[in-house]
């Protein structure tokens, strides 16, 4: 007996609902044509607004990548800049300086461990230089030593409290990163920027090759540095395997063989006693593109090909190397170590070109510098 019943008030229900739908689509259909038509005038002012806008919040958006090359805005941590810029702003450090060195000390912190000199922490500080080498024994102090701030500032160190949780802790990121910034600040001697930064850096680690490394990522982090890195995909393999003996970096010089002051030097140098006649490798995967005697100075020559618009030059070789067409696979051999061409003694130049610019080869060799 009760199912007429809700038959009943069903049809009733629906025939509402119809009613309203019927108004509500003469309502739709007036908009429809408001916005079809009348909206046509307002378009450039839409278009203005919206544009307004995106000049507006991109630039906010963006704002920390601003001072960043592509590559650097996809090799920085993005959530450390923020870290690096407030340290460098209180020391007074370029904060892309502080990301370099955070860079080639423990690859933005994925490599942590304590290295065979004893350096600790994000920024691998040595202990005594973090504690103050006039506490005595700084190197086998304990944590609840090294780690607290009136200890620190009583000896001279250079730990800091950067996150304000009361401990200078190296493990701790944003402590070692306001380090790196006291400690790059402080030994910013010199009278130009790049002597400034130069002497920072070797005082973070007396050696050159490390000074030339942390230049090298400066300037490919920064916006407009000159070095367009591109990478080099697959195996890799160091083009000397009897040495790892650098003597002469990318950059400016003084040519060694015509002695004329301040010339551009387009690769690395790699030499040492006994290396003449022994086997150059290719450096990655790839195709040999030109393999014979050239006459611009490189001597015996061969070029390798490795996709993404990067090849690598093998100089002054003992004999014409591997013929041209040969698909070559990292580490294996392409011929020997020479002194043709413009040489003034056997070894390997060494260059990497990115769409025909020689670009300086020691972001793409250091992981084999270590
Ligand atoms: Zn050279």
């Amino acid at each position: 007996m009760g199912l007429p019943v809700k038959e009943l008030e069903v049809k009733k229900v629906f025939k509402e609902v119809n009613g309203t739908s019927k108004q509500k689509k003469k309502r739709k259909k007036k908009w429809l044509w408001f916005l079809l038509f009348g909206s046509i005038p307002l378009l450039p002012m839409i278009a203005t607004l919206f544009l307004l806008l995106v000049i507006i919040f991109i630039p906010t958006l963006t704002q920390n990548k601003i001072d960043l090359s592509e590559y650097g805005a996809t090799t920085i941590p993005a959530e450390y800049i923020p870290i690096y810029q407030e340290a460098g702003e209180k020391y007074g450090v370029e904060w892309i300086l502080i990301a370099a060195i955070h860079k080639v000390e423990t690859n933005f912190s994925q490599n942590l461990a304590v290295s065979s000199a004893g350096a600790i922490g994000h920024t691998q500080f040595m202990k005594c230089t973090w504690l103050g080498w006039r506490y005595p024994n700084c190197s086998s102090a304990p944590e609840s030593v090294y780690t607290n701030v009136s200890i620190i500032n009583k000896y001279g160190g250079y730990g800091v409290d950067g996150n304000g949780n009361g401990k200078a802790d190296p493990w701790e990121l944003e402590d070692s990163i306001y380090a790196t910034a006291k400690y790059l600040s402080a030994n910013m001697t010199g009278n130009t920027l790049e002597e400034k930064m130069r002497n920072a850096i070797y005082a973070y680690n007396h050696a050159d090759w490390y000074v030339e490394r942390v230049l090298t990522y400066y300037e490919m982090f920064k916006a407009g540095g000159g070095t367009v890195v591109a990478e080099i995909k697959g195996d890799k393999a160091w083009p000397v395997p009897y040495t790892k003996n650098l003597t002469s970096y990318f950059g400016i010089r003084n040519d060694p063989t015509s002695g004329k002051k301040g010339v551009q030097h387009n690769g690395i140098d790699i030499s040492s006693g006994g290396i003449y006649g022994t086997p150059i490798v290719a450096f990655a995967d790839g195709i040999v593109t030109y393999s014979q005697f050239n006459t611009g100075g490189y001597g015996y020559l061969v070029i390798i090909d490795h996709g993404n618009n990067v090849k690598t030059y093998y100089a002054h070789m003992k004999q014409q190397g591997i013929p041209i067409g040969s698909q070559v696979k990292a580490g294996q051999v392409i011929g020997y170590v020479g002194s043709t061409g413009n040489s003034t003694g056997p070894h390997l130049h060494f260059e990497v070109r990115v769409n025909g610019q020689a670009v300086d080869p020691m972001p793409y060799v250091s992981p084999f510098l270590n």
